[in-house]
């Protein structure tokens, strides 16, 4: 075999070193830019940036050297024409929602949403005259019949938070394509490493840095991967305008949590099939959910739309909030946090919290119940915490046994 000097780069490769770009100083890492303006040679040179000629630096508020390492990376790795940073998850999702609509547009979104996903869409779109239309989104039917001539936009979460439900992506590609709207995919739970939305049939595809990129539980922050033509004519302008900008010791941060994202999601990921697999044999765990078990019910789409199970499992324990509450207080490895995506397994009782603002009827559709429970799995080993699940589980069983008496 011959290297070709412009043979692409492995993900694993890129995710050390997409986007580098270094000082005269030739540091090793990294450098980070903690500056929010630049200065210009000459009055000309400053009119050119402002023009567009001169492609340097204007304001970080527009864009940063840190920012541009990091916008590069995730633009290599995830195969896009176009990465835009933001401050938060949210702020990528809102983005990517908004500069696709105006008043009197119509949104078909999977019903199966992060609250503030659910949020936006339920409550802030229409008050500036924007139509949603909520869909079980396993359902393809569901989702061609939910389009109209306005629709200009489908939104889904692939696998969903909390509840692991997929959408196949390239279903409803094919369904949003043919009435002339476009889909964008939030890919947090999956990563781009299990999951390549754009490949599917995507638009755009939406991150929360603060979950696996970062995967240390420090940093907050959003990716927004599209096209040239939506990035440069829409997203870019709105950015730039509403401001919310990515800080560059954030993205530094980013910078460094993706040299290890692969060994740290593939390790991850190992660990929560074994979490998964032991799960299923606790008495007390009436239900779960992982989309490389075999008994998750959409396996055969997760087996063909993605390479690994996810580094999320999500499970039911029998006994409503009690059960719940008892399983999640004899824990002792495991924290009770509603982040994600960290090093440090977390586990979650969204009913009370990231879901609790959804209406329970919904919430309940969902087969969020009270008794339900999502756990990121983190870098701990895995005995330590399937031996931390069997302690949640003598507590549950302990419960009913009083109650029985
Ligand atoms: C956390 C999360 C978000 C929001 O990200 P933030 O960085 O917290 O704003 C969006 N979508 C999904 C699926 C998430 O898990």
């Amino acid at each position: 075999m011959t290297a070709h000097d412009d043979a692409p780069l492995d993900p694993e490769t890129l995710l050390v070193r997409g986007g580098l770009n270094r000082t005269p100083f030739g540091e090793t890492a990294e450098a980070l830019f903690l500056t929010s303006g630049y200065v210009y040679d000459s009055p000309e040179q400053a009119a050119r940036r402002f023009t567009g000629e001169d492609p340097g630096f204007v304001y970080s508020r527009y864009s940063n050297p840190t920012l541009a390492m990091l916008a590069e990376r995730l633009r290599l790795i995830e195969g896009a024409e176009s990465c835009h940073l933001t401050a938060s998850g949210m702020a990528a999702v809102y983005a990517a929602m908004v500069c696709h609509v105006k008043a009197g547009d119509h949104i078909v979104s999977a019903r199966a949403l992060f609250g503030s996903c659910h949020y936006i869409l339920a409550n802030i779109m229409p008050r500036f005259g924007v139509e949603v239309s909520f869909v079980d989104g396993t359902d393809l039917a569901a989702w061609a019949a939910a389009f109209r001539p306005n629709t200009k936009l489908a939104f889904c979460e692939s696998p969903a938070n909390p509840t692991l439900e997929l959408v196949d992506i390239a279903g409803v590609a094919a369904i949003a394509h043919r009435h002339g709207a476009r889909l964008v995919v939030d890919n947090v739970f999956a990563t781009p490493l299990l999951q390549r939305p754009m490949a599917l049939g995507a638009d755009v595809v939406v991150y929360s840095a603060t979950k696996h990129i970062d995967g240390q539980g420090r940093c907050l922050g959003g990716a927004i991967l599209c096209d040239a033509a939506f990035g440069k004519d829409q997203i870019e302008p709105f950015l730039r305008h509403t401001g919310p900008a990515m800080s560059a010791f954030n993205a530094w941060v980013f910078l460094k949590g993706l040299e290890t994202l692969a060994l740290r999601v593939e390790r991850m990921t190992a660990t929560a099939g074994r979490v998964a697999e032991a799960l299923t044999r606790l008495p007390t765990v009436s239900r779960m959910l992982y989309p490389h078990h075999p008994s998750f019910p959409q396996y055969d789409l997760a087996k063909r739309q993605m390479a690994a199970g996810s580094t999320l499992v999500a499970f039911e324990v029998a006994g409503g909030r009690g059960g719940a509450f008892a399983f999640l207080s004899a824990l002792r490895t495991i924290d009770i946090s509603n982040n994600l995506g960290d090093a440090k397994s977390l586990i979650t009782h969204p009913s009370t919290t990231t879901h609790r603002a959804m209406p329970e009827a919904d919430r309940l559709a969902l087969g969020i119940t009270e008794g339900f429970l999502r756990l990121s799995v983190g870098l701990e080993a895995a005995d330590d915490l399937i031996a931390d699940l069997v302690r949640g589980n003598a507590a549950v069983l302990a419960l009913h046994q009083q109650a029985a008496q």
